[in-house]
């Protein structure tokens, strides 16, 4: 339980990867606080499910992409839980298109949300870190972040943009004692991926070496490492979590 009296925000920690993360943490011994934009039920399912399992957790409704309210949540949560010391940075969304027909408002909502969103949480969270001089910040990119993926270029973008800004924090907190690093899934069996059809599916799994798609527990396990004991000196890298499809 190398996370007691660690209070941990995981955003869009509602669903899928985030959710895995939630109930992972929750085992090691951390206060999760589950965020989420527009699902109730399925935070206070998570929620559920990690009380069931021994752990303490509360829902925080707030959307990343909104600057002054995603602060006034994480401020508020701050001066009511004491401290904040783990933020996974996991919220994210997708608007696919190519390049050529590609809206304004889908490259803004997807930069907003996964990148813009990240910035906004990490600076918030950051506060309390560097005055505890302790913090976790770990920030869920994509494989497709470092390979690129045609009709993605805005989600492209705004991992491979993840990356920067995780080595740029990592560099400005480590006098702190604040580690900053990425992990990057491949393709992880939630929501997200649950519209591509059997067909596109069979195509990525003959890409991937271990043949398979993966879980959101394997991304969890990942983040728990970085959060956990064995990850105290790693700051500024990137895990990739993707069955060996990037290398
Ligand atoms: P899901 O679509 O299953 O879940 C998305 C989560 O993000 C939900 O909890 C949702 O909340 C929350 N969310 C979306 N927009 C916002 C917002 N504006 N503010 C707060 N919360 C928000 O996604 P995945 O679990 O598949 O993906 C999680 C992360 O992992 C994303 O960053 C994604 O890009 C990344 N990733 C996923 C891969 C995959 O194959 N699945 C591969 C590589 C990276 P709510 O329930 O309220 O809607």
């Amino acid at each position: 339980m190398s996370l007691n009296g660690k209070n941990a925000l995981v955003t869009g920690g509602s669903r899928g990867i985030g959710r895995a993360v939630c109930i992972r943490l929750g085992a090691m011994g951390a206060h999760v606080y589950i965020n989420y934009v527009s699902n109730p039920d399925a935070a206070e399912e998570t929620r559920q499910a990690i009380v069931a399992a021994g752990g303490t957790a509360d829902v925080v409704a707030f959307n990343v992409a909104d600057a002054a309210q995603a602060e006034d949540a994480i401020k508020q949560l701050i001066k009511d839980a004491g401290s904040l010391d783990i933020l996974v940075n996991n919220a994210g969304i997708t608007r696919d298109g190519l390049m050529a027909r590609m809206k304004e408002s889908d490259w803004d909502a997807v930069l907003d949300t996964n990148l813009k969103g990240a910035f906004i949480c990490a600076k918030a969270a950051s506060r309390v870190m560097m005055k505890k001089r302790w913090g976790r910040i770990v920030n869920i990119s994509s494989v497709v972040g470092f390979s690129g993926n045609a009709g993605q270029s805005n989600y492209a973008a705004a991992k491979a943009g993840m990356q920067g800004l995780t080595k740029s924090m990592a560099r400005e907190f480590a006098s702190r004692n604040i580690t900053v690093n990425a992990v990057a899934p491949g393709y992880i069996v939630t929501d997200m991926t649950s519209i591509l059809n059997e067909e596109i599916q069979e195509k990525i799994k003959a890409e991937i070496p271990l043949a398979n798609l993966g879980s959101p527990e394997d991304v969890a396990g990942a983040v728990a490492y970085l959060v956990g004991d064995d990850g105290s000196y790693i700051t500024g890298q990137t895990i990739h979590v993707n069955g060996g499809m990037y290398m």
